[in-house]
């Protein structure tokens, strides 16, 4: 039986390398939407395998007992839920590189904090001579540990929840869930199965460590504690990322590796990457924050959270997923707080918080560093709440641009 490969995003380019590299003479279908001829000079490999359009899956059912989706393609399209019916296995990149690989898994998902927890982890994890596999959602897909000669000791993963949703016999040995909030409604019809995708993280982990600070009520949980280290250094502001200091120290010590890191040491000097609460400038007293990764209202009001000032300027915006937003948790900061909001969202921002903020709305960022006073203002924080896919390619362009217009000042 053959394996189709559905999707041509980066995870999915690493199976189809994978299928050419490692079993050359087999055969394997990439499905995609649309006409093999529109799409099919993006594969960018030559090899074995035959390019067929998503609505004709079907034709391919009886030779085929496995589809690798990729992440953006929701499991519930009627052709996935026939190709199931059928018997054939749906599974995430995820889930194929894991039945592969013999490196043992530290698993990362949550709405906000994956990629700094999975930085925070493998800087740690080398810091105690350890050899780490990054990957995932962040930088390289997981299957390329299959084409890489490295022996590692541990692999790092970044998952999704669209990525968890397909996965079977994915077992780390230390789950890490950061935190679970409304996001990505617009693929989810409800909350409980976003929460439901991510709990899968920890569906086979039954003998390892869970990490989280939400109760799961299962027996192999740690919630971490407050940590007991001075923090006052640390690049990395603000209480949340205190508890992303707390999934490493409670992982090294399940791992028995606490005594071979300085941990005040690793708090002081772990810089998370750009554009996660960072400092950009300062002018006459001002500081300029770049939160442009900032996507939903729980990372906005972590950055709020990291600072202590009486006046500031919050800068919101970007591209509306739902209209379920909980902006009254927004009210704690209105006696210290203008907003300026931009994009898609301006409006449905401005009329969401007038009640208590004073909101001024503008097309995009440029028309609104074309009015922005900050002379009597401690923090212009750029943290958008929103996803950047109405003005941008994607969070750093956005981001990049933010930087650009503040560096023009
Ligand atoms: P993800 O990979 O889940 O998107 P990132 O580490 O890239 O997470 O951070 C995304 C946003 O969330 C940033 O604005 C960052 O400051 C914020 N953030 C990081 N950790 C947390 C946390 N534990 N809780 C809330 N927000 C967080």
């Amino acid at each position: 039986m053959k394996t189709a490969i559905f999707g041509l995003g980066v995870s999915a380019k690493s199976v189809i390398k994978y299928h050419i590299t490692h079993k050359a003479d087999e055969h394997f279908y990439i499905v995609n939407q649309g006409e093999p001829n529109r799409w099919k000079d993006q594969v960018q490999f030559k090899g074995d395998f035959t390019c067929i359009a998503q609505d004709d899956l079907q034709s391919i059912f009886k030779e085929i007992n496995l589809i690798i989706l990729s992440p953006g393609i929701p499991t519930q399209l009627p052709i996935l839920q026939a190709a199931q019916k059928e018997g054939i296995e749906i599974i995430s990149e995820i889930e194929f590189a894991f039945r592969l690989s013999d490196v043992p898994v530290i698993a990362v998902t949550g709405t906000n904090g994956k990629t700094t927890v999975c930085e925070m982890m493998a800087k740690a994890l080398s810091d105690c001579d350890k050899s780490v596999f990054l990957g995932g959602n962040i930088g390289h897909a997981y299957t390329e540990i299959l084409m890489d000669d490295t022996s590692y000791d541990y692999a790092v993963i970044e998952v999704s929840s669209f990525q968890l949703e397909t996965i079977n016999t994915f077992k780390p040995i230390i789950s890490i869930i950061t935190n679970i909030t409304p996001s990505h409604m617009e693929r989810y019809d409800h909350f409980n199965d976003y929460k439901k995708a991510k709990e899968n993280i920890f569906k086979n982990n039954n003998d390892g460590l869970v990490l989280s600070k939400m109760d799961f009520s299962i027996a192999n949980q740690k919630m971490p504690e407050k940590l007991s280290y001075n923090f006052e250094q640390a690049i990395a502001l603000g209480e949340h990322n205190q508890e992303n200091f707390s999934y490493i120290y409670e992982s090294l010590k399940y791992l028995r590796l606490l005594d071979q890191l300085d941990f005040q040491k690793f708090i002081n000097e772990f810089t998370p990457s750009p554009y996660r609460i960072q400092k950009i400038r300062e002018i006459d007293g001002c500081v300029f924050i770049n939160d442009g990764k900032s996507t939903n209202l729980d990372s906005t009001l972590a950055a709020l959270n990291s600072f202590k000032f009486s006046h500031g300027i919050l800068i919101m915006g970007g591209k509306i997923r739902d209209k379920s937003i909980e902006f009254e948790k927004l009210n704690l900061f209105k006696a210290k707080v203008e907003v300026m909001a931009f994009g898609d969202a301006a409006t449905y921002i401005a009329e969401s918080l007038n009640q208590n903020f004073k909101v001024k709305v503008f097309e995009n960022l440029a028309a609104l560093f074309g009015d922005l006073k900050f002379d009597d203002q401690e923090l212009v924080l750029f943290s958008p709440c929103f996803p950047s896919f109405d003005l941008y390619k994607n969070y750093i362009e956005r981001a990049e641009h933010f930087n650009q217009l503040v560096n023009t000042l």
